[in-house]
């Protein structure tokens, strides 16, 4: 364990541009106050730390990239339901009625001859609160260069964000990535179709295709578009699960009899989201469809029993979907060390 201390976002060296963007991110993800990306984290020498764990032949490593502050909670979450319904079911699991905090867990899986991540975080897109992807790597001791393959579950910016870097360079050096042909042709189309979102804002939208756009073209030599069902590098499955965007895959994670599905951004809390699915969120980019994906996938898993990684859920994001009333709960895997 090392400490850490990599912090790179300065405010008084972010020129105007930059001051757009991130105002125009920030915005984006519901954020009001803005005031938490600039302050200062209370201790700079914060000690991080990895979680690992084996799944049959597999070494999997989750790090964090960061966290994601949602403020408030509606309309990010529940647009247009009553808020004193959505505040009792937030009080009935003491959770917060002001802001929802997503983490950012990174799956790092090690097998025989590779390295993969699933997903890259936010790079340096979002300021200081994420972006810490590089320096956790490092903390459980995984080389940027040792990184063989990067699968991408969708191509919002706190997923492909961290492809490259500041300069538009490729951060990881000797790795493929992998992305879905649907995801990657909305993107790159001339003017993809937003308009079953419940995001209204046209700038935030121009921002996100234009991150997508600049991590696409950049990995365009090492990218690899895969079709629904692909099964790829001996231990990975990916399935669609559309809606939060066009190409939105969930990864099945195998090695012999064992399985983990890592469902990336099917659901953002895990009371909202799990105890009522139909609620939806208001990032999706077709609205209902990701209702009939998040509801059929819970199905699967509260079916089946799999061991659940999720990108968003409090870290390190590992557990259980159980049915609970006409929805789910989420059972978190206890750990029986400090992370
Ligand atoms: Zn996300």
């Amino acid at each position: 364990m090392q400490i850490y201390c990599s912090v790179t976002f300065e405010r008084k060296n972010m020129d105007r541009k930059e001051a757009i963007k991130l105002s125009a991110m920030v915005a984006l993800l519901g954020l009001t106050d803005i005031s938490g990306l600039f302050a200062a984290i209370n201790n700079e020498k914060e000690t991080r730390s990895f979680h690992r764990f084996r799944m049959g032949k597999l070494e999997l490593t989750v790090v964090t990239d960061g966290h994601i502050l949602m403020k408030p909670v509606q309309p990010n979450f529940a647009p247009g339901i009553a808020p004193s319904k959505v505040e009792q079911i937030l009080e009935d699991n003491f959770a917060s009625k002001q802001e929802v905090d997503l983490g950012i867990n990174i799956l790092v899986i090690r097998s025989a001859d590779r390295v993969i991540l699933v997903d890259s975080g936010c790079g340096s897109n979002f300021g200081r609160n994420s972006g810490w992807l590089l320096a956790n790597l490092a903390n459980a001791d995984i080389k940027v260069a040792e990184v063989t393959d990067v699968v991408i579950s969708h191509a919002h910016p706190d997923h492909i964000g961290g492809l490259t870097d500041n300069s538009g360079q490729i951060v990881f050096p000797n790795a493929s990535v992998y992305l879905s042909r649907i995801e990657h042709d909305f993107w790159m189309s001339p003017s993809p179709d937003f308009s079953k979102s419940k995001l209204r804002d046209n700038t935030l939208k121009n921002l996100v295709v234009e991150i997508a756009r600049k991590n696409i073209t950049a990995l365009k030599p090492r990218l690899q578009l895969l079709d629904d069902g692909a099964e790829m590098l001996g231990c990975i499955k990916m399935q669609m699960a559309p809606g939060h965007t066009p190409g939105h895959c969930v990864v099945q994670l195998y090695s012999g009899s064992e399985s983990l599905y890592h469902i990336a951004d099917l659901i953002h809390s895990q009371v909202l989201s799990l105890e009522h699915p139909e609620w939806g969120f208001e990032g999706d980019t077709d609205f209902e469809l990701a209702i009939t994906s998040r509801r059929k996938v819970l199905e699967k898993l509260a079916l089946s029993k799999a061991m659940v990684f999720s990108y968003h859920l409090p870290w390190p994001g590992i557990g259980h979907v159980r049915r609970k009333n006409a929805g789910f709960e989420w059972v978190r895997l206890p750990s029986v060390l400090p992370d």
